[in-house]
């Protein structure tokens, strides 16, 4: 599905409208059999790797535990990150929104005199629309993750948290490389092994050359000052070694209190997210080392709604997420739409979560609603984010929110036909009408029955039925 069909909100946040992208992507058989087949495979791996895990349940527990006692005490663990992260030569910058943080990190970039830099895979980067606000002030950032630069170069968007060119298969891949990267082999073919050879060489020339890397963090870690990137193809670890300035943007729920809560975290991610006992590349560093790595880091401590979320006392609990996608690859309807249908930076169960309570559920109104609360995704969460009692508490608030007058009355009629046996009665007299909306109402019932189908009225009532009796 190209990008082009999607309804996309500004700077990746969501557009108004799931239902129409859902619709659209459900008859793309193509998105959808690629979509199946990636998380279904994803989904086969995690099943076998909880299975051989005897306390999976207990590190569950343990990661939800960690994770609230972070947000209770949120403004203690972030000043003993950044107390400590300074000591050890780091230079920490606070950022309320997208607005401050695209401006540190663009005035960071343009303080070393450079023109380019390299990027690790980071979702809060593309939250805050980083590559378009560089590009903004000239300044050209290269992902460096195989899929994100897939995504990248196609000028596309990504449909995954974890595997963000899911949507594409290599025939596409292969068609994007010899489209768009000039040292693309003349004769690649779409072989795997090719493909990766071809991104490797690419990607090695930019690493070499480019002295400044952005990355995020999967954690934050307060009693050290210290950062973690997990990644699988090593192209994190060499964003984080060679370049001399690296600057990382971080949201401010990615505290965990100490480094030994690792222990926890590092056991549930790769399992959730790429089916794997542990990430291939686990870097971690802290400030700046003499002679060994970067010279100069930078931290951008990110809110961007964060506090919003954190004042929901039922969806505060979705910022205990870190991002593994394991819900995602277990909903049903993430697996017939893809991600491009939810319109934002997140998609997917934390997606329709997240995104509500990140920039205010009356500018998402829709995804509260992107579920089928089959409670899939709260089964497979390492943090034991209740995912569908979120859903609930959101589509109450987004129903307060968009409450309109259409809807009042007909609720005011509903309460008056139902009050009185009489009324009742004659109320069921109207019913063979329903007959004529069943292939769709007007408006504003339209909204309704675009997703529904009214149900054929029964050709007589009960009390009718009793009475012939
Ligand atoms: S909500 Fe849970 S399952 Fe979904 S991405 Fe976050 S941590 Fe993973």
């Amino acid at each position: 599905m190209s990008t082009g069909e999607v309804i996309w909100g500004k700077e990746g946040w969501p557009g108004p409208e799931f239902s129409e992208n859902a619709k659209r992507a459900v008859e793309d058989s193509q998105l959808r059999r690629n979509v199946r087949k990636a998380t279904g495979t994803i989904r086969e791996r995690r099943a076998g790797l909880v299975a051989e895990t005897p306390d999976w349940q207990e590190l569950r527990h343990a990661g939800a535990a960690i994770k609230d006692d972070v947000l209770h005490h949120l403004d203690d663990y972030l000043e003993q990150f950044e107390r400590n992260a300074t000591a050890r030569g780091a230079h920490v910058h606070w950022a309320r929104d997208a607005r401050e943080a695209t401006q540190i990190v663009t005035s960071l970039v343009q303080a070393t005199g450079h023109k380019e830099v390299i990027k690790v895979k980071s979702m809060a980067t593309q939250e805050i629309g980083l590559v378009k606000a560089l590009e903004s002030q000239g300044i050209v950032a290269h992902e460096t993750d195989l899929a994100e630069m897939i995504i990248q170069l196609s000028n596309d968007r990504p449909s995954h948290i974890v595997v963000p060119a899911l949507h594409r298969n290599r025939a596409e891949i292969r068609q994007i490389f010899r489209e768009h990267m000039p040292d693309a082999p003349k004769d690649l073919t779409d072989d795997p092994l090719a493909l990766a050879e071809a991104a490797r060489l690419h990607l090695r020339r930019l690493f070499l050359k480019t002295p400044v890397a952005v990355s995020g963090a999967n954690f934050a870690i307060a009693e050290t000052g210290g950062l973690l990137v997990a990644e699988s193809e090593g192209n994190g670890r060499m964003c984080l070694t060679l370049p001399e300035t690296l600057i990382t943007v971080v949201g401010i729920e990615k505290l965990i209190p100490t480094f030994r809560d690792l222990e926890v975290f590092l056991q549930l991610l790769p399992r959730s997210s790429t089916g794997e006992r542990m990430n291939p590349y686990n870097s971690v560093w802290t400030g700046v080392t003499e002679n060994d790595g970067p010279q100069q880091a930078h931290i951008v401590i990110l809110d961007n709604g964060r506090t919003n979320a954190l004042k929901d006392q039922i969806g505060r609990q979705a910022l205990r997420c870190i991002r593994c996608a394991a819900c995602l690859n277990v909903c049903p309807v993430y697996e017939r739409t893809g991600g491009h249908a939810y319109g934002a930076t997140y998609p997917g169960p934390i997606g329709a979560i997240l995104t509500p309570l990140l920039v205010g559920v009356e500018n998402a109104p829709q995804l509260p609603f992107a579920s089928s609360l089959c409670g899939a995704c709260y089964e497979v969460c390492p943090v034991e984010i209740d995912i569908p009692t979120v859903l609930v508490k959101l589509r109450h608030d987004a129903v307060k929110a968009e409450r309109h007058k259409a809807q009042d009355a007909t609720f005011a009629a509903a309460a008056s036909a139902m009050s009185g046996r009489r009324r009742w009665t004659a109320a069921l007299k109207l019913a063979p009408l329903l007959r004529f909306l069943k292939h769709g109402a007007p408006p504003p019932l339209s909204g309704w029955t675009r997703t529904r189908d009214l149900p054929d009225p029964p050709k007589q009532s009960f009390r009718e039925w009793w009475t012939k009796r």
